[in-house]
């Protein structure tokens, strides 16, 4: 849809709108909260060096806190979610400035809370709780700030901490300015034979074109310029790897795994056998290349022909009403309850279906404890924007049943298990699409595009977090980090992931140096602890039926109420054993096998 077609916000049928109001219902209301709010702050100041006093005050204070958080945060997302519907209405940038400047003040206003806790000899802290049963609901908290003591610093060392903590993001800004300020890309090729400049938007379209010279155009383009630019690339990508030793060194950690995993209490097992297992299983993505190969009809599969589709594109339309109700078939397996709430969302006001002028693009969902979830999406009758509405309803439900379920501090989910709820809707999905198809073509074509989330959310990211581990250890060992040793640990990583039967081009070996996410480091393993756990769930559904979902309700009721592992365990999964990534990587062999007899 070109832009000047697009309708304005008011012309919107407002059926396909979200109801803001459920948060605050005027600007009378938004103005005098936003008063309460200012107000509260200089009375959660005045507990500062009291705390210890006793466990009333202690309680008072953590009390007044989460019910100001409560505000606080609803004035926040309110303001937001009114400038995302329409990012040129200057009344709701108006609301968002002023939100976020109370925001800061209160961050900064409410900063002593947590180290005066972690102050306390433990023996108090715990003489606090038996004593006072109001105190009981932050159990898990404390434990958790406790947890955590043996790696904090004395005093004057972590202002010194601190104080080098101002300048931890540098790293990080100097990459994004550079790769999306200063950093030149050529002109390239489009599939139309027009030339276009190679942008990190559109990089990723040309490489799913079926025109084998618009992709390899593109690729080396891309990895070309990265390596004119290879000693810049280096320098700020080792100076990250040394701001995380650093970290590691001051705050007494083996390794930076180990210091970043701690922080949710994640045993570094996980990551190690993640890439274990991974590796075990690296036959079956070999296999899945050269079927790859087959299908694509080529002589040479090369790096730059990973991303175009194998199968045809479906270009059946799918409207939101029958988007909502492949969902809700697809979804069945989670029971009534379930299902009675997936309805409310669809019919209450949950949702902003249809895109207009101004409104932020992509889909997410959000919301504000108190008040039922929203999700925005901008859907535009097509398959993959039903996959998106299952995926943002996971991810609403999860947050619906956990504000439902705990007190604030604990309502929301930690980003280890963000992913999980949202990918088991897509997993059900797309095995109730698979159930209800029989045509050979558009079996190929969801089974290609399930097939494609394993190669790219389990496998690439678990190369990505093994580059990661080696890249880390080498400045840990106090070993030279070239751009020369960077690019061999990534060629190698390709050639062993990928197999014989693709060629692995030599420029694939700068691959790293695009990688935004290498500089929130050890994060992307995480999306492949969640895509597997979330495929194990979605097959325990389907299989065991009630008691499954029985213990995935558990799970989604639990938000951050104990430790993540401990949490996804109630559904059967512990990621600390091999077992969930083997049995969604079984799922991936099943599709493989089908896939192999359908061409
Ligand atoms: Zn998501």
């Amino acid at each position: 849809m070109s832009n000047n077609k697009l309708k304005t916000r008011e012309e919107i049928n407002p059926e396909y709108t979200w109801n803001l109001n459920d948060m605050i219902s005027n600007l009378g209301e938004w103005e005098q909260l936003f008063e309460t709010v200012y107000s509260e702050i200089e009375v959660l100041t005045n507990y500062q060096g009291r705390l210890m006093e006793s466990s009333k005050t202690l309680y008072e204070c953590l009390n007044n806190k989460d019910n100001f958080l409560v505000k606080l945060y609803r004035l926040m997302v309110f303001s937001n979610m009114n400038l995302h519907q329409d990012t040129n209405n200057t009344d709701s940038q108006g609301l968002v400035q002023k939100v976020s400047s109370l925001q800061v003040n209160a961050a900064a206003a409410l900063s002593y809370i947590e180290p005066e806790i972690m102050s306390f000899e433990n023996s108090i802290l715990i003489s606090y709780m038996n004593s006072n049963k109001d105190l009981e609901k932050y159990k898990h908290y404390f434990e958790d700030i406790l947890r955590q003591k043996s790696h904090i610093l004395p005093k004057e060392q972590e202002e010194l901490l601190a104080l080098a903590g101002d300048f931890a993001g540098t790293p990080s800004n100097i990459f994004s300015m550079f790769m999306n300020a200063d950093l030149i890309l050529p002109e390239v090729i489009d599939d139309n034979h027009n030339t276009i400049t190679l942008t990190h938007g559109n990089y990723l379209k040309l490489l799913k074109s079926a025109d084998s010279k618009v992709r390899k155009t593109a690729f080396e383009a891309m990895f070309n310029t990265l390596d004119r630019n290879k000693n810049t690339l280096t320098s700020v990508y080792l100076s990250s790897l040394k701001k995380d030793v650093f970290e590691m060194r001051a705050r007494k950690f083996d390794s930076c795994c180990e210091a970043n995993l701690d922080g949710k209490n994640i045993n570094i097992s996980v990551y190690d056998n993640l890439i274990e297992t991974v590796n075990e299983s690296l036959p079956l993505l070999h296999r899945y290349v050269s079927l790859r190969k087959k299908m694509l009809g080529l002589d040479e599969l090369h790096m730059y022909d990973l991303y175009t589709p194998m199968v045809k594109d479906m270009d059946e339309k799918v409207s939101f009403e029958n988007g909502k109700n492949l969902v809700k078939e697809a979804l069945m397996p989670l029971g009534e309850e379930y299902l009675g709430l997936l309805n409310k969302g669809f019919n209450d006001g949950w949702i902003d279906v249809y895109e207009n002028k101004g409104k932020r693009s992509g889909a997410y969902s959000w919301g504000t404890y108190g008040v039922h979830p929203y999700v925005l999406l901008n859907y535009q009758d097509t398959l993959n924007n039903t996959f998106t509405l299952a995926h943002e309803m996971g991810h609403a439900l999860h947050s619906y049943y956990s504000d439902e379920s705990q007190p604030f501090i604990y309502h929301s989910y930690p980003i280890f298990l963000a992913e999980v709820a949202s990918t088991v809707n897509e997993s059900l999905l797309i095995n109730h699409l698979l159930k209800i198809t029989t045509d050979k073509e558009k079996r190929k074509y969801l089974i290609n595009h399930y097939m494609e989330s394993f190669r790219t959310t389990l496998y690439r990211q678990v190369m990505f977090a093994e580059f990661e581990c080696k890249s880390h250890e080498l400045v840990e060992k106090g070993e030279a980090v070239t751009s020369d040793v960077l690019n061999q640990i990534h060629y190698d990583l390709n050639k062993k992931y990928y197999g014989k039967d693709i060629i692995v081009d030599e420029l694939i070996k700068f691959e790293w140096a695009r990688i935004p996410h290498f500089y929130t480091s050890f994060y992307v393993y995480q999306y492949a602890t969640g895509f597997s756990s979330a495929v194990a769930i979605s097959q325990q559904i389907l299989e065991k039926g009630e008691s499954a979902v029985t213990n995935y309700k558990t799970f989604l009721k639990s938000g951050s109420s104990k430790y993540p592992l401990e949490t996804l365990k109630a559904t059967g999964v512990d990621m600390t054993t091999s077992a969930p990534i083997k049995n969604a990587l079984k799922v991936f062999e099943a599709l493989l096998d089908e896939m192999e007899t359908l061409v």
